[in-house]
């Protein structure tokens, strides 16, 4: 087959670690089969490196999707014997780290992304939800109000916070991500809201560049148009790191803007959280210049105006839309988008 681009060897969890033998498409699956990059293995019992493999395994592990296709990475892993006559381990799994857990059968970013998607949702929910991979039930749940918003997206209201709000006036404890997400499967291919916009690739449309993107994740949700959230939520379906960092975007400006300084502790644990290199040294700025974010918040700053302290809110918040964003995303969505466009003709 023909050669590897190498740059997809950087697509790969943990580059180091792997080596890329080839990539197999089907219709709607990425298999990504890799080996192991080192020859040796440390015995995890008395870390003497051994070069004696007994014996090769296959695992299959699920991977972050590409453009909504689902990813499995095929590994073949090996069990080497111990060396050392002293330990009590003759034979041991090589380990990985960064790419699986020990028994894990999902690669770690893929693990971790779920992880992200929970600490967006806030609370023992989405914690849950990361740790399962799927919600449970319980009163209070989205679910519950099925019956009620598809009821209000027929009679026109498409407007995931307004629907939020009115569900949770009748007793949904959970958080607007869960009602978007839900009301943008009315959306899907088949039911009579289906819009092929929204279905559309998001590299494939005019507005996906970087700073496109990153300007429709700082906006206000009242001042997204109709064909814009459709690519938002496409975009979100896509890529459940872009669901992630609206969220925290979200919550950053409306703690800003309704100036709940008490929240911001909470908010940056979130953040630091998620585990986004990009994400967690803004978290970093932000605590080393803790007297332009109390400035930022105080009532002081939105009486009268003082210039040095907006100019020190704009640096906080170019860091935060601009830095920490477009790092992120260039990271997250460029090489995929670069590989859709190797992929088309
Ligand atoms: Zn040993």
């Amino acid at each position: 087959m023909a050669t590897l681009p190498g740059h997809l060897q950087a697509l790969l969890p943990e580059p180091s670690e792997l080596r890329l033998q080839r990539v197999e498409r089907t219709s709607n699956l990425i298999l990504i089969v890799v080996k192991a990059a080192r020859q040796s293995a440390a015995c995890p019992n008395c870390r003497v490196l051994s070069h004696r493999i007994h014996s090769r395994y296959e695992r299959t592990l699920r991977d972050l999707p590409w453009h909504g296709a689902t990813v499995r990475l095929r590994l073949v892993a090996r069990r080497f014997y111990c060396r050392s006559p002293d330990c009590g381990r003759k034979i041991f799994a090589e380990r990985l780290a960064g790419v699986v857990r020990r028994h894990g059968r999902s690669t770690e970013r893929f693990r971790q992304t779920l992880a992200m998607i929970g600490y967006a949702l806030g609370g023992e929910a989405g914690a849950r939800l990361s740790e399962r991979g799927r919600p449970k039930r319980k009163p209070g749940q989205v679910e519950d109000f099925r019956g009620y918003l598809e009821q209000r997206w027929k009679q026109g209201c498409h407007n995931a916070t307004q629907l939020w709000r009115e569900i949770r006036d009748r007793g949904y404890t959970g958080g607007r991500g869960m009602v978007a997400r839900m009301v943008s499967g009315f959306r899907a291919p088949g039911t009579k809201y289906f819009r092929a916009a929204a279905a559309q690739p998001p590299s494939r449309r005019a507005a996906s560049s970087p700073r496109q993107i990153a300007s429709l994740l700082v906006r206000r949700p009242e001042r997204v148009s109709l064909p814009e959230q459709e690519f938002l939520s496409a975009l979100k379906q896509n890529y459940p790191v872009i669901d992630v960092l609206h969220g925290i975007v979200q919550d950053f400006s409306t703690m800003m803007r309704e100036r709940h300084l008490d929240q911001l502790r909470d908010w940056m644990h979130r953040v630091t959280a998620t585990g986004i290199p990009a994400l967690k040294s803004f978290v970093a700025g932000l605590r080393r210049d803790q007297s332009a974010v109390n400035a930022a918040f105080s009532s002081q700053w939105s009486s009268g105006p003082v210039e040095g302290q907006i100019h020190r809110l704009k640096l906080i918040k170019r860091q935060m839309y601009g830095r920490a964003g477009f790092a992120l995303l260039r990271r997250r969505v460029l090489p995929l988008q670069r590989d859709h466009e190797q992929r088309a003709p």
